[in-house]
This record gives structure tokens, C-alpha cells and sequence, in this order.
């Protein structure tokens, strides 16, 4: 692992991750311009040289190592995207909806793409963020929870695979359980899932997973003892070449919009937390790639924008006296 002071070794993002899903019909703020909104205010405070790399697409053959193929096949049909979705209208069979749902595909391709271009960079350089990306409840063979592709388990598969590391850890501390990602990836020597989430919150069937810290909303207070009572435990238990950070805005207070209970961890909750990931990974050595995951509303990138001017500021990008 090398040091890099370039905020290119440890951004990446692409102006195509902000999908518009609206032409789908949904309802909900899926807040696609979080990535923009972090990086424009990193931008403000600390000038115009923070930029990140450009996001590539995975190819086909690198999502059919994870996904099924038929799977692939059936997301050319709006009614698996509507179903995906929570949506009940569903798009007439036309030549521009064929058109809408390979724009939307790309996107998820290259959001996707991002996140295992971050998992790279952090093996190289210690520390990356995916500004997106985090769709940890697709399934092998469906999609699921708004979830196209699972970017952390196609991740995992290509690092592996790849001959890049040999073991992966998965910290998924957003609100809902990472379903998609434990159906795929659980009960293997090589990967350990350590997932925070609310017991009560969808899926409301949860999958097994290494280390399961599942928490009531009405015990939010005990969020960080837990979480860092869980970290040691896990590290414990297994020893990663490389941690995949799931953050999740939808534990902040004004993460998970209009959207029923959740942790409401307040902004400095969510400070604390993504720095005891991030501290505690960089302390031991491990290199960290951190992707978005949950974040709804017009107020969620707050809490991205701490977790990744935090890693910045551990990678050495931005000073270190910085509060
Ligand atoms: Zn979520």
C-alpha cells in the first residue's frame, strides 16, 4: 500500500450516477444527486482540485460472474424494473422503453463499475469512496429493495478472482439488512459480513450473515457501543485484506425520508460512527473502499459528505488539523 496525496487515488464518481428513476414512476427521493452534492461542497471548502476518477462500467461478463443469467435477460422487461421498483405501473412494451431501461442499465453498470474501481484504489492507496453505489439487496437471480445489480458482491467476486486480495470484509451499517449481499455471498471462508441494521425494518425476512447486530429503533443510543463492540468482534474473528464500507445515510435523522422510523442518528452520531469504520480499518492496516448505499431525501449527502472528508482527511488529501 502506497501513499497518494492525488484525490483521484480515493474519489470515484460519474455525472451519469445521477439516474433519473422518475421516468419509472416512483414516488420516492432516491436523492440521485448525493455523489454531485459531496463533491461540490468538498469542492467549496477545500478548492477546485478535489476531483474524483471517472467511473468505468463493468462489462457483461463481469456482472454474469455474480448474476444469473436469465436474471440479466429478464431486466430488457419493465415489469421486473417496475417490481424492483415498488411500482405498479408498468412501462409499455416500445422501442423507447427499450431505450429507457438500456440508459438505465448502463448507469447501474457504471455506478457498479465505480465501486470496484474504488475497492482497487483502496488496495493501492489504503483508502477510497465510491461517491454511489451500495445496492446491497440484489439477489443472485433478482433484483430486490430498489436494487439492480449487487455492486459489493460483483466486487467481491472480481478482487478474489482477480488475484487482488484473497479476504473480503463487508461492514453494511445501513438502516435495512444487506440482504442481496448475504444470499450471495455468506457461508464462505473468504468473506465475512458484519451487518448493522433494524430488527423491525425491511426486509422483514433477513438473511444469515457472520455477525448480525440487529438493533430496534428504540435503542438507537446503544448504536455505537454496538457498532464498535461488533468491529472488534469481527476483526477478531477474521482478518480482511480489504473492507467493503456499505455507509448508508438512511440511519441519519433526515436520511431516510418521509419513510416511517428509523435510527435518527444525528449528523455527529453519523460523524462518530463513520469514523470508528474508517479509524478503526486504517489503525489496523486494512484498506477501506467505501460506497453510499441507503440515503433518501434532500438532506441524506450530509452524512456522506462526513464519512468521505473523513477518509480524505486519513488518506492525507486534506490537512489532518481539520476538526
Ligand atoms: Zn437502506
Amino acid at each position: 500500500m502506497s501513499r497518494s496525496k492525488d484525490p483521484r487515488h480515493h474519489l470515484v464518481y460519474s455525472d451519469r450516477y445521477e439516474t433519473d428513476l422518475s421516468v419509472l414512476g416512483t414516488p420516492v427521493d432516491f436523492a440521485p444527486s448525493r455523489g454531485r452534492q459531496v463533491l461540490a461542497r468538498l469542492r467549496a471548502e477545500f478548492g477546485e482540485q478535489i476531483v474524483a476518477r471517472r467511473a468505468r462500467q463493468l462489462t457483461f461478463k463481469q456482472i454474469a460472474q455474480t448474476h444469473d443469467h436469465k436474471y440479466l435477460q429478464d431486466l430488457k422487461d419493465a415489469a421486473t424494473w417496475s417490481q424492483i421498483f415498488g411500482v405498479p405501473r408498468v412501462l409499455p412494451h416500445s422501442r423507447e422503453t427499450a431505450r429507457i431501461l438500456a440508459r438505465l442499465f448502463y448507469d447501474y453498470r457504471l455506478k457498479s463499475g465505480g465501486t470496484f474501481e474504488a475497492a482497487k484504489l483502496a488496495l493501492k492507496y489504503g483508502l477510497a469512496a465510491n461517491l454511489g453505489g451500495g445496492y446491497h439487496h440484489a439477489h443472485r437471480d433478482r433484483g430486490d429493495g430498489f436494487c439492480l445489480i449487487n455492486d459489493i458482491a460483483m466486487t467481491t467476486n472480481l478482487v478474489i478472482s482477480q488475484g487482488l486480495c484473497k479476504k473480503v470484509m463487508v461492514v453494511d451499517l445501513d438502516f435495512h439488512q444487506g440482504n442481496g449481499t448475504a444470499s450471495i455471498l455468506y457461508g464462505r471462508d473468504d468473506v465475512f459480513i458484519l451487518d448493522v441494521f433494524a430488527r423491525e425494518g425491511w426486509p422483514y425476512r433477513k438473511e444469515p450473515v457472520d455477525l448480525a447486530v440487529p438493533l430496534s429503533t428504540r435503542d438507537s443510543h446503544l448504536y455505537l457501543d454496538k457498532l464498535k463492540a461488533a468491529l472488534t468482534q469481527a476483526l477478531g474473528r477474521f482478518a480482511p485484506d480489504l473492507v467493503l464500507f456499505v455507509q448508508g445515510a438512511d440511519a441519519f435523522e433526515y436520511g431516510l425520508h418521509n419513510r416511517g422510523d428509523n435510527f435518527a442518528l444525528t449528523l455527529d452520531q453519523m460523524k462518530e460512527r463513520d469514523e470508528l469504520v474508517i479509524d478503526t480499518m486504517v489503525e489496523r492496516g486494512i484498506p477501506l473502499a467505501m460506497v453510499f448505499a441507503g440515503g433518501y431525501g434532500p438532506r441524506a449527502w450530509e452524512a456522506h459528505y462526513q464519512g468521505v472528508r473523513h477518509l480524505l482527511i486519513r488518506s492525507e488529501v486534506l490537512r489532518s488539523d481539520l476538526p
